[in-house]
């Protein structure tokens, strides 16, 4: 099954890995856990418990493999994140020089 995953963490490509997601699959190269939080489509922070999924059992760790029913890996978890734009930002300025 073709898919454009990528590692929520490093932004390593997954697509190696076959879907669905183990439980305790990693990521080849920084060897975060991938069902978790972070990597879902449901993960939300603006909404309680950072997921839409209103029968999903809040999860505390986001970032720890999780026993949830409703997960579904979301193919854009590493591009955009707020963490991952402060750090590039961060980067720049250290090449640059801040504005
Ligand atoms: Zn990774």
């Amino acid at each position: 099954m073709a898919h454009e995953l990528v590692c929520w963490k490093c932004g390593a490509s997954l697509a190696d890995l076959t879907l669905p997601l183990r439980r305790l699959e990693e990521c080849p190269k920084c060897r975060a856990q991938l069902h978790v939080c972070r990597m879902c489509r449901e993960y939300d922070t603006r909404v309680t418990g950072a997921c839409r999924e209103q029968g999903a059992e809040e999860v505390r760790n986001k970032e720890g493999a999780n026993f949830c029913d409703f997960f579904r890996p979301r193919p854009g978890a590493y591009a955009g994140r707020g963490a991952a734009t402060d750090q590039a930002l961060s980067e720049l300025n250290k090449l640059f020089g801040p504005r």
